[in-house]
């Protein structure tokens, strides 16, 4: 097919994006978080073929994303007190909140679970389109299933060139990491995914927040888990990835130790010049929105690189930090060595 590639800064290029979406066509689009795929949300034909797209396994469930509180009101059946509450704080922004769903919600964007996944998106583009075409988005992250998401246009024409009709280009995002995903469907809200909005930041709004054993840990072989996308493996580059938890000084001198022919390190700023291997850096060690930022493009980096073997630093597990480690993590496949 082929894949119409548009600027966002050029006159009419949203409105057109507007329209293939309008016409049941799939867009990527920039959002604050990442690219997504988008699609009408409402269309399960326009839906299916983003799975399609993207090789995603039919029961990993669509973020349907919003840009006004109306068009809540026409995708869950009921908004709890506790979601009105982030809303009014985190809204528009990289918050995504699970809710039951209503009856204008097809069981292929569900992935056929009763409840639906909303965000409103912060991002002047995205906001545009979905108020141009005047629906609801539904829109995974823009990369081939199983490969980093993309934080750039350059990511998604990589990835989804001729599988998708049109790719608009808005500039790097600024978050780099997805959103962070609540859900409110059980007793207590549970944190599905962390992300920009910070699990501190939930608690100190709404009280107690559960995180769901998924976020930190490896599933068990067929665990059911409330949030599908966690059980598959994610990020991954070609190459082996150890995950270090150590201070710099200590990782520095473990990398130096253990280099050789096709190492590498994942590294922060700061460690880069004390390294004897190869280096790619993820931000500095002082600022994990830095580290959110730049995490999948040094992922992606890696790859290019023909890396083999790579040893990445841990950032700290608290505050944004905990989405970095919760991407980085699955990046290792599990594998962490704690100094
Ligand atoms: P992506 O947009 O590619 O980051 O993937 C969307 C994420 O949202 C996946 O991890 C899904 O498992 C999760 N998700 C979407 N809808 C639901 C839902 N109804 N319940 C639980 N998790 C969901
Ligand atoms: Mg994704």
């Amino acid at each position: 097919m082929e894949t119409l590639l548009l600027d966002a800064k050029n006159k009419g290029a949203t409105e057109t994006a507007a329209n293939i979406l309008k016409n049941g066509g799939l867009v990527a689009i920039p959002t604050e978080t990442v690219y997504g795929l988008a699609a009408n949300a409402f269309d399960a034909s326009a839906c299916a073929n983003i799975f399609k797209a993207k090789g995603r396994p039919g029961d990993n469930p669509l973020i349907v994303h919003i840009c006004n509180m109306e068009m809540l009101s026409e995708i869950v059946s009921e908004v709890p007190e506790k979601a009105k509450l982030l809303a009014e704080k985190f809204w528009p922004g990289p918050l995504t909140m699970i809710m039951k769903k209503s009856e204008n919600i097809p069981d292929v964007t569900s992935a056929n679970l009763p409840s639906v996944a909303v965000r409103f998106p912060a991002h002047p583009v995205a906001k545009e389109i979905i108020e141009k075409a005047g629906l609801p988005l539904a829109a995974p992250s823009a990369n081939l299933s199983g490969s980093p998401s993309p934080t750039t246009f350059e990511h998604c024409v990589h990835d989804l060139m001729g599988r998708v009709d049109g790719i608009i280009d808005g500039g790097a995002c600024e978050v780099g990491v997805e959103s962070t995903i609540i859900s409110f469907v059980g007793e207590k809200p549970v944190l599905l995914r962390p992300g920009y909005v910070t699990l501190e930041q939930l608690r100190e709004t709404i009280g107690e927040v559960e995180v769901s054993h998924a976020v930190l840990e490896k599933l068990e072989e067929g665990e059911k888990v409330l949030s599908p996308g966690m059980k598959y493996k994610h990020y991954a580059p070609k190459a082996q990835v150890t995950l270090i938890k150590a201070s710099s000084e200590d990782y520095v001198k473990y990398v130096n130790e253990h280099s050789g022919e096709g190492v590498f390190a994942l590294c922060f700023d700061e460690e880069a010049e004390k390294l004897s291997v190869s280096t790619v850096c993820y931000g500095s060690e002082f600022s994990d929105a830095q580290q959110a930022e730049h995490i999948f493009e040094a992922l992606r980096r890696i790859d290019e690189s023909g890396a083999e073997r790579v040893y990445a630093h841990s950032p700290k597990v608290s505050g944004i930090g905990l989405a970095v480690y919760n991407r980085l993590i699955r990046a290792a496949g599990f594998d962490v060595i704690e100094l």
